[in-house]
């Protein structure tokens, strides 16, 4: 199967699931993720029209789009991996949406340098739905609190929350979870959904799916040495 076809296919389970739930399919964003994919798959989901993209690695990340922009002006960049302090300039010079923002020290180190390059990029909070030690994200309790701080000390834009379930567990209660969370604290924007399950995730209201493999194919013939 070509990108285009995957993304096709991809879409059209999106506008099934949305319609389903009595949803708008335009609801639904699909970030494409790119990591660790080959370029020219990249370049056919972009001759294909796609122009929202997820990737993990700053330094990867840079490496691939900024000699992309020029030619792509109308691309949104969304960071959906962990994110170190000492990348933050360089992140947010190059993406347009953070979706990990998870502690005090990074939302002030992205608050500041927002101030610096005049860039304000709306932020998703990442929520450890499932308490997982080695997993990055608040705990779904300091949603609030964390939430707060964000927008009344650091000035940054909130506007939705993310989660990565457990891959042992089924993901329907971490999304439920999710959207309760978004409800309750008015965020409109719910990222949550990969290639494995995410229609599931639109019929639980995502505003954000994020897949990769089952637009450009398995990852893992290409992770030795990463
Ligand atoms: C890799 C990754 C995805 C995409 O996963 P697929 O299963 O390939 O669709 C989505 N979200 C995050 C945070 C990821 O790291």
């Amino acid at each position: 199967m070509s990108v285009a076809q995957n993304l096709s296919t991809v879409k059209s389970i999106i506008a099934e699931a949305a319609r389903k739930a009595g949803r708008a399919a335009g609801d639904v964003t699909l970030v494409a993720v790119g990591k660790m994919q080959p370029q020219e798959k990249i370049m056919e989901a972009l001759e294909a029209g796609q122009r929202v993209f997820g990737e993990n690695r700053v330094q990867e990340a840079r490496g691939r789009w900024e000699p992309l922009r020029a030619r792509y002006p109308d691309i949104k960049l969304h960071l959906i991996g962990p994110l170190q302090t000492n990348k933050v300039k360089e992140a947010v010079a190059l993406f347009d949406v953070i979706q990990t923002l998870d502690r005090e020290k990074l939302a002030r180190a992205l608050a500041d340098e927002m101030k610096k390059q005049d860039k304000f990029l709306p932020c998703f909070l990442q929520v450890n739905t499932g308490g997982e030690a080695q997993k990055s994200g608040l705990a779904p309790e300091d949603t609030k609190a964390f939430l707060q701080f964000c927008r009344n000390a650091c000035g940054l834009r909130v506007e939705g929350l993310m989660c990565i379930p457990p891959v042992d567990e089924p993901p329907e209660k971490h999304f439920a979870m999710l959207r309760g969370l978004a409800r309750d604290y008015g965020l409109a924007g719910l990222s949550m959904g990969m290639s494995g399950d995410y229609g599931q995730a639109v019929a639980l209201g995502a505003t954000h799916v994020r897949v990769g493999t089952a637009l450009f194919g398995d990852r893992s013939s290409l992770r030795e040495g990463l």
